[in-house]
């Protein structure tokens, strides 16, 4: 009775990524707009508390949940949990370690002056995050006998990602691969960032703006703690457009029409001799061939 018991728990329990972006400019420059309006510039701090009460929240709805934390930051990106020193799934331990990893990480490399270094690109790695996270979901389905997963990404900022663009649409495609539904969540007041959406839109998640950090916690408990198949009972997530144009790779605005690069489908507004991306020499669209060498033939 109780093997039956267990087996039946155990084929409920499902496994979720989280990625957390710990991009420390984006999170003081958000807390600089957050202080203009409110007086109170807490944003990280409460986003980070919302963060670990959705987990704490999804650990504890169904006996056997298992969670991948991993912060994604401008020099790479993390697994928080689970790591060697604990591994479990017990809410408070598990809060716990992601506490502890985070402020390990913002005294070891976070407010080093790297950061600041024109030379690297000031937003978080996503692409490394998620390939992280899938790699962990894709251990652990294997594990536990395919267990459901899903990954909610959680960005802070407006940023369009464009240099990780490709890499981006890759893990999406590998999600949808290992079915694996992506959400996304983008603390901003302004503007949507496509390749999220485009991401959600190929994989089946859901997309939620954020103008607030104040009402993060609710839209993470409301839209993104239920799993696919409660999702089809409760209410739809009223949805944004997606914009599916792509991202030009070199000025990062969103493009109708383009140039792509032949070799690593880069993306352009204007014609560009030779790509950013791969430093392939592209040729330019020449003449036509004359006919009239064909006729002679
Ligand atoms: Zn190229």
């Amino acid at each position: 009775m109780n093997d039956a018991l267990q087996l039946r728990a155990e084929s409920r329990s499902s496994l979720i990524a989280v990625v957390l972006d710990l991009n420390p400019l984006a999170w003081g420059f958000k807390a600089a707009q957050d202080a203009q309006r409110t007086s109170k510039s807490e944003s990280f701090v409460q986003a980070l508390d919302a963060t670990l009460t959705f987990i704490s929240s999804y650990l504890l709805m169904t006996h056997g949940n298992q969670v991948v934390v991993v912060g994604a930051h401008p020099l790479g990106a993390e697994i928080l949990h689970p790591t060697n020193e604990y591994s479990g799934n017990t809410a408070s331990m598990v809060n716990r370690q992601i506490e502890a990893k985070i402020n390990d990480l913002c005294r070891s490399t976070l407010l080093d002056d790297s950061i600041t270094d024109v030379s690297t690109s000031p937003s978080s790695r996503f692409n490394n995050a998620l390939s992280k996270a899938l790699c962990c979901i894709n251990r652990m389905k294997s594990d536990k006998s395919n267990m459901p997963a899903r990954l909610l990404v959680l960005k802070c900022g407006g940023d369009f990602l464009s240099h990780q663009y490709l890499p981006l649409i890759n893990c999406a495609y590998a999600a949808e691969h290992l079915k694996v539904s992506i959400d996304a969540v983008v603390l901003e007041a302004e503007v949507d960032i496509p390749v999220f959406q485009q991401m959600v839109d190929v994989t089946g998640g859901v997309y939620s703006r954020v103008t607030e950090p104040a009402t993060l916690l609710q839209t993470l408990l409301t839209y993104h703690l239920p799993d696919d198949d409660a999702r089809k009972i409760l209410s739809k997530v009223p949805s944004t457009p997606v914009d599916s144009r792509a991202v030009c790779f070199k000025t990062r605005t969103v493009t109708d029409i383009g140039y792509v690069c032949s070799v690593c489908l880069s993306v352009y507004k204007m014609l560009t001799p030779i790509c950013i991306t791969c430093k392939t020499v592209l040729k330019l669209p020449g003449m036509p061939p004359s006919r009239k060498r064909k006729r002679e033939k």
